[in-house]
């Protein structure tokens, strides 16, 4: 039961649900079912998801990807950086900024 859980999680797939009132929408679930409900609340239509579903197309697009560092390339839970370069990215910035603290001030003592 559990291995089935996890093959389920792990097949993701973008799901692009257009409507002609709410335009288009791209999400990333596991079926064309729950694609057409998470279409309605990015839409902010959850409670009429009924009344407008007949109205929408779905298309897939294919396996959605996981989000990985942009900086590594590592697998991240969110799309961005992951902890380590994101603490390594902050150390950077904390550095750049003393520079240029420094240079104002140099540039001040002219
Ligand atoms: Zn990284």
């Amino acid at each position: 039961m559990e291995v089935m859980e996890v093959a389920a999680k792990e097949r993701l797939y973008n799901y692009e649900v257009s409507h002609p009132e709410f335009g288009v929408v791209t999400v990333q679930t596991i079926g064309p079912d729950s694609a057409t409900l998470l279409a309605a609340e990015r839409w902010g239509q959850k409670e009429n998801w009924k009344y407008i579903v007949g109205g929408m197309s779905v298309r897939k697009c294919g396996r959605a990807l996981e989000p990985t560092c942009r900086r590594c390339g590592k697998r991240t839970a969110e799309p961005g950086l992951c902890r380590d370069c994101r603490a390594a990215e902050e150390f950077t910035r904390r550095q750049m900024a003393d520079i240029q603290t420094r240079d104002r001030r140099a540039g001040m003592r002219r």
